[in-house]
């Protein structure tokens, strides 16, 4: 660490979208792409929308916060990065959607704009598993979807991680499955695709 050196037999990573950059430190590659994914808020409004809508169709998803702003997203940047901005032509694509299934918003402005780093597998499933170097765990590759499932699997993480055996509702995310074709496979789960 920046504050000297911490000895365990076991350690945990849980850094998402830094995953990787914390697994080369370990001489480990891990089969993940970093990509901003970004999120947009507008001025505030007068309550227009009560629920959340997510079109899949064309690809992008708003609600309104209860002070108002638009709370809008929609896909990852396409391009691998670190920097937590995104780009314009993922703006503007987004915002097409949104103005294809609400055309009210076309002239609402965009308060701001930011963009998180998301950590993405090629099975769009996470990594929830040992790595070939000793006592070194990792939790990681939920990629745009992880809210509901990072505290779920955190429980099956810490069991496995006391046990020094996956639990077995892990055991399927093992890094091994892009050696052994076990792939799981479900984009469709997100109902998104990253
Ligand atoms: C704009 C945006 C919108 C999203 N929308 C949704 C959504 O609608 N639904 C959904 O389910 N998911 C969504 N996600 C994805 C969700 O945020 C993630 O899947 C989830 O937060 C991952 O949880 P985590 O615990 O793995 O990592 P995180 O919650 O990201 O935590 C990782 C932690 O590691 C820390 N860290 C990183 N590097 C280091 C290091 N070197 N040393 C120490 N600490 C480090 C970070 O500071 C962070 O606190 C969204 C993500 C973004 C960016």
């Amino acid at each position: 660490t920046n504050r000297g050196d911490i000895e365990a037999k076991t350690v945990g990573c849980v850094a998402a979208g830094n995953s990787g950059v914390l697994a080369k430190m370990a001489g480990l590659k891990l089969p993940l792409e970093s990509h901003p994914l970004q999120a947009l808020v507008s001025e505030p409004l007068k309550p227009v929308l009560d629920t959340v809508v997510m079109s899949n169709h064309v690809h992008g998803y708003i609600s309104q916060s209860d002070k108002g702003d638009l709370v809008i997203g929609a896909g990852i940047d396409g391009y691998n990065g670190y920097g937590q901005r995104g780009s314009y032509p993922t703006v503007e694509h987004t915002l097409q959607a949104v103005v294809e299934m609400f055309p009210i918003f076309s002239r609402v402005r965009m308060n701001r704009q930011w963009g998180g780093i998301v950590d993405t597998c090629p099975d769009a499933c996470p990594l929830i598993s040992k790595t070939k170097v000793k006592g070194l765990y990792f939790n990681c590759g939920w990629g745009t979807g992880g809210f509901k499932a990072t505290p779920g699997s955190a429980h099956v993480f810490a069991a496995s991680l006391a046990k020094g055996e996956m639990h077995p509702l892990a055991a399927p995310f093992s890094i091994d499955r892009f050696n052994t074709g076990a792939l799981i496979d479900e984009h469709g789960a997100a109902g998104v695709a990253h």
